[in-house]
């Protein structure tokens, strides 16, 4: 079973703790930067591959500009992500805007940023149309209903809100034709958090299909499609990566029987990972402060699900260590518990640990994706910080801890002291 690694040791965790409080979350940029390259050499087979890296994983600028470094471009959903984009130097159609109900501001913003919009639904086309204008390239979202088998957390793509049917893809891209729209891509994405990688080569396969039908009845020839995200990362020690040379090794394959023999080649593959590109190099830090004994043997920490919900939210599972303890026999059974009024604010249940004692740095790993962008303030929780082990070994802190002015920055309080005075 390979262990699951973290980069601190106990006596450095002690020492940050005196600067930065638990809980903080840690990202190592060395193992970020080295992770990216090998996505993209593995895919360097593909010519003009872009990695569209989903924002929403780890939305923070600091990371954004580590892989827009590494030649990455975004996948942005709302306003702020492109932003947010923007504000790491990613520009232009390096940016995918892969949004839904959207509002016609927010198009308009991604049009003027000169993302690359991906429109979710067939009405998308007019209401575009008539508050943005049609830009001169055009992306669409492939929702392939019961043509592709459900999973865990995504569900079955026939419950799925999101994209077009096939026929509406159709007459869509002959309707943007007809616009005057000039360039064409194609879009899905039908999986999360999925570590089968026949399962993506098999999404690749349909879109490649279906960019020959889309030849063959519209005369739209797609400039390239993405794959879309949700490549699955090992989040228990007995399960096992991704290997990405063998992946794009089986969409290639694909490309040379599909793509090929049609006379498409050369088209553009894209994708848009989120959680494979950061979620194993984040941990969330926090401290054991309680001990309690009931029914159960609980442990209390100095955080919550405020700051990483997966686990309540999906039951997911999220291995802990125990810095210092590493080789000591886990043999406590405990449920790992937050501090929010909610019975499901468990980091984990049941699990077999060494002994912990409060003052104990509990590490919750593969956090960097969907963990701190998660977080919300319901019960007055004030959301935890975030720092950069950076190359050299130095620590950046890349976002501070929330205060009680933080949670109270949405008040009018001039107007609050007036409501006050008069009643
Ligand atoms: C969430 C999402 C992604 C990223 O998914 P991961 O599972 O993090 O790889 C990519 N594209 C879209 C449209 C998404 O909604």
């Amino acid at each position: 079973m390979p262990a699951k690694n973290f980069p601190l040791s106990k006596t450095q965790l002690e020492e940050l703790a005196k600067t930065y409080p638990t809980p903080f979350y840690v990202y190592d940029e060395a193992a970020i930067r080295k992770n990216a390259q090998a996505v993209k050499s593995a895919f360097s087979v593909f010519p003009g591959f872009i990695e569209h890296f989903a924002v929403k994983a780890l939305p923070n600028p600091f990371i954004l500009k580590i892989l827009a470094d590494e030649g990455f471009g975004a996948d942005c959903s709302s306003y702020p992500e492109l932003l947010l984009a923007d504000m790491a130097g990613i520009k232009g159609e390096k940016m995918m805007f892969t949004s839904n109900e959207t509002p016609a501001r927010e198009f308009k913003a991604a049009r003027d940023m000169g993302a690359v919009i991906n429109l979710d639904d067939f009405t998308h086309i007019e209401f575009l149309e008539k508050n943005v204008g049609l830009p001169e390239l055009i992306s669409c979202r492939y929702n392939p209903g019961p043509l592709k088998g459900g999973n865990a957390i995504i569900g079955k793509p026939e419950e799925a809100k999101y994209g077009f049917t096939r026929e509406q893809i159709v007459e869509g891209f002959r309707l943007l034709k007809e616009k005057g729209v000039k360039r064409f891509a194609l879009h899905t994405m039908v999986a999360s958090n999925e570590l089968n990688m026949d399962y993506h080569i098999e999404t690749a396969r349909i879109l490649f299909e279906f960019a020959v039908e889309i030849k063959n009845r519209t005369g739209v020839r797609l400039e390239f499609v993405n794959l879309g995200g949700g490549v699955g990362i090992p989040y228990r020690p007995e399960q096992e990566a991704v290997d990405y040379s063998k992946l794009a090794a089986g969409i290639m394959q694909v490309y040379n029987a599909v793509i090929v023999p049609a006379g498409l080649d050369p088209l553009g593959i894209r994708t848009e990972w989120g959680r494979v590109i950061t979620g194993p190099y984040g941990w969330l830090v926090a401290r054991a402060v309680h001990t309690k004994s009931i029914y159960r043997e609980y442990i209390g920490l100095d955080s919550c699900m405020a700051d990483l919900m997966r686990p309540a939210l999906y039951g997911a599972y999220h291995h802990i260590s125990i810095p210092g303890k590493e080789t000591a026999p886990a043999d406590e059974t405990y449920d790992v518990v937050g501090s929010l009024c909610e019975n499901n604010d468990k980091f984990a249940v049941q699990r077999l640990l060494p002994k912990i004692v409060p003052g104990d740095f509990v590490v919750v790993h593969d956090a960097g994706a969907h963990g701190r962008a998660m977080g919300f303030n319901y019960n007055g929780k004030l959301r935890c910080g975030e720092l950069l082990l950076r190359t050299d070994g130095s620590m950046l802190p890349v976002r501070r801890s929330e205060t009680v002015q933080d949670y109270f920055a949405t008040l009018d309080m001039a107007a609050l002291d007036k409501f006050m005075a008069a009643n």
